[in-house]
This record gives C-alpha cells, sequence and structure tokens, in this order.
C-alpha cells in the first residue's frame, strides 16, 4: 500500500538520496568516502551557520545528539536549566541529571512557551553552567525564540544547547550569530536522510568547556574526544578511526545537504513556513484548532491539529491512512488523545500538504463529522497564493 509519509520524521526522501544509500558499501577508507565525508562536515557547518564550530556527524539518532551534547559540558554537580515545551525538554532533563547535573526547568503549559522574563527571572537565580532550548518541540509543535532565548543565555553566562531535532534545515538557526553553542539534529527530519544519523556542532565556547572539565566524560561512544581527531582528518581529506562510520549514510548526507545548499537556506526556510501556513490555514478551515497556542510560536517544520469535536482520534487516523496519508498521533502525555501531527519538512512540497488536507478530509467525512468538501484544500491554496 502505498502512503505519503507525513510524520514529523522519517519523512519523503528525494530520490537522489535513496540512490546514493543503495549503492555499494565502500571502506571508509575509500578516497570516494573520504571525499563525501569531508565534504559533508563542511556542508554541515555551513548548514548550522557556525563558521568557528565543530560539525560531528555520527552514527546514531536524535538521541544521541542529546546526550553527547549533555555528557561532554555536564560534570557532576553542575547546574543546568531546560526551557522546556513538551516531551523532548523532559528528554534532555533526564539525560542531564543522568549525567549528574542539578536540573531545573522553566515550564509552560503543552502549546505554550514560558515567557522570557520567567527564563530571565530563573538564569538570575541559579548559576547555570548549561541552558537548554527545543526549538521545535515535536510532541507539541511549539517554536522558541531562540535568537531571543540564547541572547539571555550568553548573559548570564550559561552554555547555550539547542535540540533542533525538529527544527535544523527548516527553520531558521544562526548558531554563530545568534550565540548558540552546541545545536544538533538527526538526519530522518528536515535534513532528508533516512534514520540513523546525528549531526551536532560545538561552537568555541563549548569545546573550551570540554577541555576545562575536571573529570572524564561519562560516556565513551559520546565522548567528543573521541571523535574530534576523526571529524578533522575527514575534513582534511584523510583519514583517522574511532568507530566505523555509517558509510552508505553519509554518502546520502552529502547528497542532501548540496541539494539544500542549493536551493539556499534563506529560500528553503522561505518554503517551509509558506507550506506551512497554507497547511495550517486547511486545518483552521475544516474547524480544528491547534495545540500551539499562537501562530507566533507554532513551528513550520510540523503542525500539530487537535482532533474537532465528535471525531475520535483513534478512528480518524487509520481512515487518513487508507486514504494514502500517514500521519502521526499525540505525544505529549498531558494532551496525547487530543490532537495529532503532520510533519511537512524537506523536500515537502505544497501537492504534499493538499494530498495530506485531501485525505484528512476524506478521513474527517468516513468519521461522520459535518464540513464542506474542500474547504481545507482551497483555504490552503488561498494561503498559499497570498
Ligand atoms: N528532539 C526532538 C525535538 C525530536 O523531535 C526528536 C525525535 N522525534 C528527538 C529529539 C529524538 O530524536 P531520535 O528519535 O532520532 O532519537
Amino acid at each position: 500500500n502505498r502512503t505519503l509519509l507525513m510524520i514529523p520524521g522519517p519523512i519523503e526522501f528525494d530520490p537522489a538520496v535513496l540512490s546514493a544509500m543503495g549503492a555499494p558499501t565502500a571502506s571508509h577508507l575509500a578516497p570516494d568516502f573520504v571525499e563525501a565525508f569531508g565534504q559533508a562536515l563542511e556542508r554541515t557547518r555551513i548548514l548550522f551557520q557556525c563558521p568557528d564550530g565543530q560539525p560531528f556527524v555520527l552514527a546514531g539518532t536524535g538521541t544521541l545528539g542529546m546526550d553527547s551534547a549533555c555528557a561532554n559540558l555536564v560534570e557532576t554537580g553542575d547546574a543546568a536549566l531546560v526551557v522546556n515545551t513538551g516531551y523532548f525538554g523532559d528528554r534532555i532533563g533526564n539525560i542531564l541529571e543522568r549525567y549528574g547535573a542539578k536540573v531545573s526547568h522553566v515550564r509552560a503549559a503543552p502549546g505554550d512557551h514560558p515567557a522570557l522574563e520567567d527564563v530571565e527571572r530563573a538564569l538570575k537565580t541559579g548559576s547555570y553552567k548549561v541552558m537548554t532550548i527545543t526549538h521545535v518541540d515535536t510532541s507539541t509543535g511549539v517554536l522558541a525564540d531562540i535568537k531571543s532565548l540564547a541572547a539571555l543565555g550568553q548573559r548570564y553566562g550559561a552554555l547555550v544547547v539547542v535540540d533542533g531535532v525538529c527544527s535544523v534545515a527548516g527553520e531558521e538557526l544562526r548558531m554563530g550569530e545568534w550565540g548558540v553553542d552546541v545545536a544538533f539534529t538527526a538526519s530522518q527530519k528536515a535534513v532528508g536522510v533516512p534514520p540513523g544519523l546525528a549531526l551536532l556542532v560545538a561552537g568555541p565556547r563549548a569545546l573550551a568547556a570540554l577541555k576545562a572539565r575536571k573529570t572524564p566524560v561519562g560516556s565513551y561512544y559520546a565522548d567528543w574526544n573521541n571523535w574530534l581527531a576523526v571529524m578533522q582528518a575527514y575534513e582534511a581529506r584523510k583519514t583517522a578511526y574511532f568507530g566505523t562510520p555509517a558509510v552508505n549514510l553519509v554518502f546520502a548526507l552529502d547528497v542532501s545537504l548540496g541539494q539544500i545548499l542549493q536551493e539556499g537556506l534563506e529560500p528553503r526556510f522561505a518554503r517551509h513556513a509558506r507550506i506551512s501556513r497554507a497547511l495550517k490555514a486547511g486545518i483552521a478551515a475544516l474547524g480544528m484548532g491547534q495545540v500551539p497556542l499562537n501562530d507566533a510560536i507554532a513551528a513550520h517544520t510540523m503542525t500539530a491539529p487537535r482532533f474537532p469535536a465528535g471525531v475520535n482520534g483513534a478512528d480518524l487516523l487509520p481512515l487518513v491512512g487508507k486514504a494514502g496519508v500517514t500521519l502521526a498521533g499525540g505525544l505529549h502525555p498531558a494532551i496525547k488523545n487530543e490532537y495529532f501531527r503532520i510533519g511537512h519538512m524537506g523536500a515537502v512540497t505544497l501537492g504534499d500538504a493538499l494530498a495530506t488536507l485531501g485525505a484528512i478530509e476524506t478521513g474527517l467525512a468516513a468519521c461522520g463529522y459535518q464540513f464542506q468538501a474542500g474547504a481545507g484544500l482551497a483555504a490552503a491554496e488561498q494561503a498559499y497564493l497570498k
């Protein structure tokens, strides 16, 4: 059964990326691979907009990005502040605690974002080594104002860590200019490569903090000290070994990053914003609310519609699937059964958004929900063309 995969990762991948995945696996020491890995690292640095940052491309998932950021920056007893907008804020809090940090959270109700004043008040009262922010919390679709938050973190001397798993390559993120010390993502989201790679960039302050540690990094695999020489070697088109690179995934990553930079970061962010606007207009026209409380804090890489009154969520998504589009259920524990999630990132097109809305309309109709057929599609088109 062919369906369009419109979940917040993995997503639909470009055929050229998939064909790179399917090429015969080269040695990780082969000249072609050295070139591809070196180029992928250079392109990762450009994608994160961190000219003086050190990129790491590791076999693993987004959670490895979270884990390695925490493992390398935190020593037992350090204080850490989590700007928490949902499930992934809770997760990074747990990871920080695992490495011995004393963790405080600034929370907001599901769908809301903590006020900058609340974050500043917290920064004032503690002496935080690290402050983490989830750029787009995939459990709520809430978008954080990284520029303002990173400036605050810097002002109070915290290392600023951004979980960009649901944002990088889809939402604007200027690591260097905005004062972000570490950011990471995973391959299966807006970067547009099947699951299996964590991409992370560490800025100079983060690397200095690693050097200044008094105790060893609490994770062997995630220790940047083990990977630094490898990343630097490949970027210099040489080889070095610590753990075998995910050869096929790295080839695919290089292809995808090439496409991303070819499109241009600004046009790519604008495309995501435009498709998001269209999809959200379609959802609203069908009488559905959304988890983020307002547009200013709503992601452009995903949408989190609330099930309309009278529609049983457990019924709707399989019906949408039957109509040809795979969507995701809720993830935030407090509101899990009240909403669903649509991912629209990477190579996503207006056509994908319209197909999604069409399948949602078909599913709603099968649930007996009353609405004007085509209303969502028309509103999406109008918003797109505006
Ligand atoms: N952070 C965010 C914001 C995410 O959306 C995800 C994945 N949905 C993760 C971290 C964890 O990534 P992974 O599932 O690849 O480990």
